[in-house]
């Protein structure tokens, strides 16, 4: 039988590097993605960082010093206002990188970047992040590819809050949570979920009360276990499977 799948076999080439050069681990995606020789000039410039519970990255309005490559646990972005309210409106986890308005050579950060549970980070400075842009066309790819889908997020989250019933969206919300996190485990107190949600606690605490009772989620103090992810799905509004609807259309319209 004919080779007929050897013409098409991709050409092998060295695998991208998934360490940095002090032996940290690399499960950022857009850093694993990128070709070897881009690697190989970005990593040696990136810090690794430990991030802690509720660390502020960017200040809304305060200049950019550096970007983050999200390499564990999870960013909340965050619109602010005057009096001091906050509703987040996107969330960050591996697959992305906080600093967007730095690829289109802005300075300063219309929103706070927060972290969610304890995570780790690669840290590039702005002016690093700058010249690489330069002289890495898949870097830059990568980038503008991951702030459409950002824009894509905020659009989305941005219907959500003002079509859909708290249970839906806290669904949704737990569900986007848990693919960034890579757990079902999710530490999260009820003051937080109304925070992140743009509610009251009490309102927060009945849906997630009905969501418990459907044999959806366990949720004891500080702590929610998604028991069952199909049925959260299904009780979720429509926005988490048009997200992941879209993000697969656009990752398979590669090249
Ligand atoms: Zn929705």
């Amino acid at each position: 039988m004919a080779r007929k799948y050897s013409s098409v076999r991709p050409k092998i080439t060295s695998p991208p590097s998934n360490r940095d050069g002090d032996g940290n681990h690399v499960h950022n995606e857009i850093l694993l993605g990128l070709p070897p020789k881009e690697s190989n000039l970005l990593l040696p410039k990136l810090e690794f960082v430990r991030l802690k519970l509720h660390q502020v990255l960017h200040e809304a309005g305060e200049t950019l010093k550096s970007g983050y490559f999200c390499n564990a646990g999870m960013f909340s972005v965050l619109t602010v206002t005057p009096d001091g309210r906050h509703v987040e409106v996107g969330l960050i986890g591996k697959e992305g990188f906080a600093g967007i308005p730095l690829i289109a050579g802005f300075r300063t950060s219309h929103t706070r970047v927060v972290v969610q549970g304890e995570g780790t980070a690669f840290r590039v400075d702005a002016s690093v992040l700058r010249a690489a842009l330069r002289e890495s066309p898949n870097l830059e790819r990568q980038l503008l590819r991951h702030s459409q889908l950002m824009a894509m997020q905020v659009e989305q989250v941005a219907t959500c809050n003002r079509l859909h019933g708290m249970e839906e969206r806290l669904a949704r919300w737990l569900l986007m949570t848990a693919d960034r996190v890579g757990s079902d485990a999710l530490p999260l107190t009820q003051e937080f979920l109304a925070q992140m949600l743009g509610s009251t606690r009490s309102t927060v605490t009945i849906s997630a009360g009905m969501l418990q009772k459907a044999g959806l989620i366990a949720y004891t103090r500080g702590n929610v276990n998604i028991l069952d992810r199909s049925s959260l799905e299904a009780a979720a509004c429509d926005c988490y499977a048009s997200l992941q609807r879209q993000t697969k259309e656009w990752q398979g319209q590669d090249e």
